[in-house]
């Protein structure tokens, strides 16, 4: 019997931010689909070894690299350690992302630099690093059609403004255009740049907010589709995103949010 070939067979994957909630959700099904994934981690090696291990118990091939993705060399670090792994890179996930949370008349700088530097600055940074590669590797038609695919994980808050999260909906703003600009400058070389902007899912960013009953109420009363988001929807849609399949897309938006950006309170 043939073996069935895997949608990401043999592709490579840069994930940042993979050892925690959506960008593990990510590089778990990366990894299940044939692609090599480099596991981006900050504070928690033990949760990207623990990624690694599912990965690799599945058949699949990883390997971990603690970077900031807000500073340069780290950012680099990221794409040479899948040149220098797997030979090549086909797919950057730019997930990583913080939240530091406060009253705007209270924010301070350090506050607001903090999630600049990890949610605009760490994607440009990593954006840049994998073009230049992709540029450099060129097409190779037996492999894809494209020359290579980065993923902007933003946020329902790319739209949705956001009181008390001045510094997060400003940087989720900016990725917006980021990846807008950057598909139409990059398709000459056949890169493909699309968003996915999650609503509410279940991780450890908004643990305090679905964690206790009044929390979850108010989550899902801005959710029409009733349910609170799990990371293997918003995995299910890169995968797609990433192959072939989705060639004909590029510099587009996925909001994948169960209808949090439908307005709801206008339902009634
Ligand atoms: P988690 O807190 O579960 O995971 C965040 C990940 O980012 C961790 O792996 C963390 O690594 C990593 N990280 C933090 N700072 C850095 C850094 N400077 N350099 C590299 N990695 C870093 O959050 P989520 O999975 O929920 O969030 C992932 C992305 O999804 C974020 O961009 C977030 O804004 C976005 N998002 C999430 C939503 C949700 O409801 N959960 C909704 C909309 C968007 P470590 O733990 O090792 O320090």
């Amino acid at each position: 019997m043939k073996k069935e070939q895997k949608r990401l067979q043999d592709k490579v994957a840069v994930v940042t931010g993979a050892s925690s909630g959506i960008g593990r959700g990510i590089a778990l099904a990366m990894g299940r689909e044939g692609a090599g994934v480099v596991i981006n981690y900050h504070g928690h090696q033990e949760s990207a070894e623990e990624v690694k291990q599912l990965i690799e118990a599945a058949g699949g091939q990883a390997v971990t690299l603690r970077a900031d993705v807000g500073q340069e060399a780290d950012a680099q670090l990221l794409i040479d350690t899948a040149i220098g792994h797997f030979g090549r890179l086909d797919i950057l996930i730019n997930n990583a992302g913080i939240q530091r949370d406060a009253a705007f008349l209270e924010m301070t700088l350090e506050q607001w630099q903090k999630v600049i530097d990890t949610n605009l600055t760490g994607p440009f940074l990593c954006a840049r690093a994998a073009a230049r590669e992709f540029v450099k590797q060129g097409v190779q038609p037996e492999r894809s059609k494209a020359a290579g695919n980065i993923i902007f994980i933003s946020s329902v808050h790319d739209v949705i403004p956001w009181a008390g999260h001045a510094n997060y909906t400003a940087a989720k703003g900016g990725v917006q255009m980021l990846m807008k600009t950057l598909a139409q400058e990059l398709a000459k070389y056949k890169i493909r740049v699309n968003g996915i902007s999650p609503g509410a899912i279940k991780t450890h960013i908004n643990q305090q907010d679905w964690e206790l009953e009044e929390g979850r109420k108010k989550m899902l009363s801005q959710i029409p589709y009733g349910r609170i988001g799990n990371p293997e929807d918003i995995a299910n849609v890169a995968v797609w995103l990433a192959t072939d399949e989705a060639d004909y897309v590029t510099g587009a938006t996925i909001y994948v949010d169960g209808g949090m950006t439908l307005y709801p309170s206008f339902g009634e």
